[in-house]
Order: C-alpha cells, then sequence, then structure tokens
C-alpha cells in the first residue's frame, strides 16, 4: 500500500464533477478550499470560449491537468471519420489555450462494425493528430473504458489494449490515462498499470468509486469510499512505477449533483485523504 495522502497538494477535480457549477464558480470554490488542480470539461469551456477559460484559468493559478475529452473517431463514413479529426485538432487549439497539457481521449465505437475495426480507426485517428499535439505542446491520453461502453463510447476497454495501442503509434505525445472505474475488475491491471508507468507512458490518473449495485452505469460513480474499489492500493501500483501526477476526482452522479456543491466538495476533500 502507498503512503497515504496527507495534504491536497496532488488533488484534481473535473469540472463535470461538479456539474451544477460555471467554469468561473469551479475556479472560485476549488481555490477557496485548497484544490490546486482542475479538469476541464469542454462543456464548461463553451459558455466563454477557450480564450476567456485560458484568462480565467491563468488569474485564478489553478494547475490544469487535462481537457477532457477528445476522440470518438470511429464512424460509418470516411466524412464522418475526417469531422471527428477536425473536432480533435480544435480541442488541441483549446487544450494549448487553457494550458492544458493534456488531453484525455474517449475513443468511440462505432456499434455497426466489429470492435477490431473500431480500434484501427482510432488508432489511425490518433496518428493524424498527434503531431499537431505535438506542436501544440499537448499530450494525448488513451482511456481505456469499461467494456459495458464498447458499444459507443470505446472499443478501448483495457489497459493492457491501450498499452498496445499506445506502444505500436509510438509516438512522443501519445500515451495512456488509467481510470480506476473502468479498469479495477482486471486480472491483468496491476501488471499492465506497471507496464505503462516503467515506459513513461502513464499519462493521467482518474479516481472515483463503483457503487453496488449500480443504479446506472454513466450517471451512478461513486466517491472514493462508497464502494468496491480499493483505490489506494491501484494508486501504489501507478506510484511504484513512476507515476507522480495529479489524482483527479471524476465523478458523474445525479446523486451529487443533486447535493448543495459546496458541502459535496468538502466530501470530496475529505474522501480523497481518507480512501484514496
Ligand atoms: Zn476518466
Amino acid at each position: 500500500m502507498p503512503a497515504p495522502l496527507t495534504d491536497l497538494s496532488r488533488l484534481c477535480i473535473h469540472t463535470i464533477t461538479t456539474k451544477p457549477w460555471s467554469l468561473g464558480e469551479c475556479i472560485d470554490n476549488y481555490t477557496a478550499a485548497g484544490v490546486p488542480a482542475i479538469t476541464v470539461w469542454r462543456q464548461a469551456l463553451a459558455p466563454q470560449g477557450a480564450k476567456e477559460s485560458g484568462r480565467m484559468l491563468r488569474e485564478s493559478g489553478l494547475r490544469v491537468t487535462s481537457l477532457c475529452r477528445g476522440g470518438f473517431f470511429p464512424a460509418d463514413s470516411q466524412a464522418k471519420r475526417q469531422e471527428a479529426i477536425d473536432d480533435n485538432l480544435r480541442a488541441i487549439e483549446e487544450a494549448a489555450e487553457i494550458g492544458a497539457p493534456l488531453i484525455v481521449l474517449v475513443c468511440g465505437a462505432d456499434p455497426a462494425k466489429p470492435l477490431a475495426e473500431s480500434r484501427r480507426e482510432i488508432a489511425d485517428g490518433i496518428v493524424a493528430v498527434a503531431d499537431a499535439a505535438k506542436a501544440a505542446g499537448v499530450r494525448l491520453g488513451i482511456e481505456p473504458l469499461h467494456p459495458m461502453y464498447a458499444d459507443t463510447r470505446s472499443a478501448v476497454n483495457t489497459m493492457g489494449q491501450a498499452n498496445d495501442m499506445a506502444e505500436r503509434i509510438a509516438h512522443s505525445h501519445v500515451g495512456v490515462t488509467a481510470d480506476v472505474y473502468h479498469l479495477w475488475w482486471d486480472p491483468s491491471l496491476e501488471a499492465e498499470i506497471r507496464r505503462c508507468g516503467s515506459a513513461g507512458k502513464l499519462f493521467s490518473f482518474h479516481v472515483c468509486d463503483w457503487r453496488f449495485p449500480v443504479r446506472d452505469i454513466l450517471n451512478d460513480r461513486g466517491l472514493m469510499g462508497d464502494g468496491c474499489i480499493d483505490v489506494p492500493r491501484i494508486r501504489g501500483w501507478a506510484e511504484e512505477s513512476g507515476f507522480d501526477g495529479d489524482i483527479e476526482v471524476e465523478i458523474f452522479s445525479d446523486k451529487y449533483w443533486s447535493l448543495d456543491q459546496g458541502e459535496w466538495l468538502s466530501k470530496i476533500k475529505a474522501a480523497y485523504l481518507k480512501y484514496t
């Protein structure tokens, strides 16, 4: 087990975790609560645009950990795949504008075709944007998603697949984002996290918990300590293999979004120190 987290210095919160708040409210409240880092979802950028968002973030002094999300490369026509590539190029520009060093890729899947074909289109899409990402100083993290999402959200479903893909693409700015929600069940997780970290490819690390039973596969994520994921153990594997970046709390939850968000933020801080 890794050493307990005794302060908030590596805590990053995703804007989606406090979805009822605007970007401005996230910035004000995170800063006031002593949260040093933020991952920004693109919908939080939309109302004021990336440029103004970048100004707000720089002024706040918050560390921007990443921009969520790019990806969704597979599609049923070449024109749509090109649209996805163009959208990822826009995301790279946005990331540069807000000072985000990383874009998390939710890679996508086309339910009309075999998963292996979706995976080929994902790899082709990443290759198509990787040099632009490098030129902008932005890295790309392939985030494997739980197999329940293999229909439309991602054909990359294990850490092993993400590692294989990053290894084949072999680009300095392409690596992997590990999210405990998607990966905790995988018997090869420890070995694959160690493989990723020791290759210098573990670009970011997302935490939450798996409630039992899950009431909704999308919007019922738990807070660390609510469920059955041994978050500290998985964090330990990541850190032993060299990861020392931010620990990002990413929680989609109708239950928690319905709380007073200030109260919710206090719960997040407490759970981060106790169960992460
Ligand atoms: Zn995630």
